[in-house]
This record gives structure tokens, C-alpha cells and sequence, in this order.
């Protein structure tokens, strides 16, 4: 038979018949559908502010700056000058600072929906004597990436609340769960400030009071808090200055 008499005959024995489906029957179960809410990208944060990272610690150093004579010594005035951009300083073969820094900041952000202002974060040597050529300066830890200094953003005057916060990062970090010690503050001693600075095993904090502290990078109306690494966590060893870490350890340009 032709094709298309084959066709014909088809069409004429072939029964229509309607496909009935309950609502409920189905070959296989579908998964329901979640929504599921974005991962938040490395430089973004629960607060809608930037996250901080290590390149808010650089060196703020700028060759613009002008050079000035430092005459704290009469018989041999100096004349200093300011570094040009860099690095940051290289610990254990990253270029970083001490992470328990950017953490304790990232935690004041996180808690107060606020933004940190980072004033002086790593002071490679050269800049270091440039903000503040004083004897007592020459071993700051900002060389070495164990120290910021900074204040909150609408919270310029409410200092204190800030430290609390700093201070309930050790309560609340899973990072400290097994180590009570590293909650516990003391207070120290000292009458070069008029509040006492705070201590742990890990870091110090000082307020400075508006009138207190001010050097080139801190040339704002507001007090501001000082954190300095004490110990590190990571290496399990004290962090102190040291002239070589300070001055070979970090990258030039
Ligand atoms: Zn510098």
C-alpha cells in the first residue's frame, strides 16, 4: 500500500482518548522550592558597611606631605620627610597585619551598624617618625602590624561603649570558647593617660582623650582607642618590636 493510504486508514481506526491526572499523582516527587539568600561576598558585611580588610591597615603615608625639621634635639635639627605608598608589613609570608585587629574591628561594625575609621593602621619606620618623631615612638608596634588606632563614626564621643564591645568579642567568638583567660581584663597602671588602658592575654586597649595622643595621623577633634597585640594567637608567642621585623619586613616601592 501507498504511504499515504496507510496514513488514511490509520487515521480512520485510531481512537481519540483524554489523559486524566489527579492532582495529586506524579512519576516522581518534585523537591519544594526554598529560597535561598545570597552569600555574602568577601568585602561585604551583615551591617551594609564595607567590611574591613588588611588594606585598611596601610601605610598612610603620603610623599605630598611636606617635610618639616625636627629640632626636639637643638644641637642637631633634622629635617624629616614622609615615606611614599607601600605595603603592608609580611607576617608568617603574607603581606598582613595581625588578623585579631581586623577581626575585634569587623565585630565593633557588626555591632554597632557603625563605621570604623582607621586613623593609623601599619607605620612602615619612615612614616612612623614622620607622624611622631618623639624617642618613645621609635618602637611602636604600627611597624610591625600589631596596632590600630581608630574611631566609630557617630560614636565619637561614646568611646567607652566601644571598648566594652572590644571586650565582648572574647565572650562571644567561638575562637575564645575553650580559653576563659582571654576574656579576662585588667586594668594597668600607668600616668601617661588619664584613663587606664585594659589588658588581656592578647591585646591592650588605650583611650585617648581628645587632648591626648595626638600625632600626624591622629588629627581629629575626637578621643580615640588604641588596640595593641600583645600575643599572638596564631604563632602562640608575644608580639614585641623588633628593629629587623620593623624595618626589613614589609615590601618597598
Ligand atoms: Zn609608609
Amino acid at each position: 500500500m501507498e504511504q499515504s493510504e496507510r496514513e488514511k486508514v490509520r487515521r480512520l481506526n485510531c481512537k481519540g482518548e483524554p489523559i486524566y491526572r489527579g492532582h495529586n499523582e506524579v512519576f516522581y516527587p518534585l523537591p519544594q522550592m526554598q529560597a535561598t539568600p545570597r552569600p555574602l561576598y568577601p568585602w561585604e558585611s551583615e551591617t551594609n558597611l564595607p567590611r574591613i580588610t588588611k588594606d585598611f591597615f596601610r601605610c598612610k603615608g603620603n610623599p605630598f606631605n611636606p617635610p618639616f625639621v625636627d629640632t626636639s634635639d637643638p644641637e642637631h635639627p633634622t629635617p624629616i620627610s614622609d615615606c611614599t605608598k607601600h605595603g603592608l608589613p609580611v607576617l608568617r609570608g603574607k603581606e598582613t597585619v595581625y588578623p585579631v585587629l581586623i577581626d575585634l574591628l569587623n565585630f565593633v561594625q557588626k555591632k554597632t551598624g557603625k563605621r570604623v575609621i582607621i586613623t593609623c593602621g601599619h607605620r612602615c619606620p619612615v612614616h612612623n617618625t614622620y607622624a611622631d618623631p618623639s624617642k618613645e615612638n621609635r618602637v611602636s608596634k604600627h611597624q610591625i602590624g600589631a596596632e590600630v588606632d581608630f574611631y566609630v563614626q557617630g560614636m565619637e564621643e561614646r568611646p567607652q561603649e566601644i571598648v566594652g564591645i572590644l571586650m565582648q568579642y572574647f565572650q562571644e567568638s567561638p575562637l575564645y570558647k575553650k580559653d576563659k583567660e582571654a576574656g579576662e581584663f585588667r586594668r594597668l597602671r600607668t600616668t601617661e593617660l588619664t584613663t587606664e588602658p585594659w589588658v588581656n592575654k592578647e591585646i591592650m586597649i588605650k583611650l585617648y582623650q581628645k587632648q591626648e595622643g595626638r600625632d600626624g595621623d591622629n588629627r581629629h577633634p575626637h578621643p580615640y582607642i588604641s588596640i595593641q597585640v600583645q600575643y599572638d594567637r596564631d604563632g602562640k608567642e608575644r608580639v614585641n618590636y623588633n628593629w629587623a621585623k620593623a624595618h626589613q619586613g614589609y615590601p618597598k616601592s
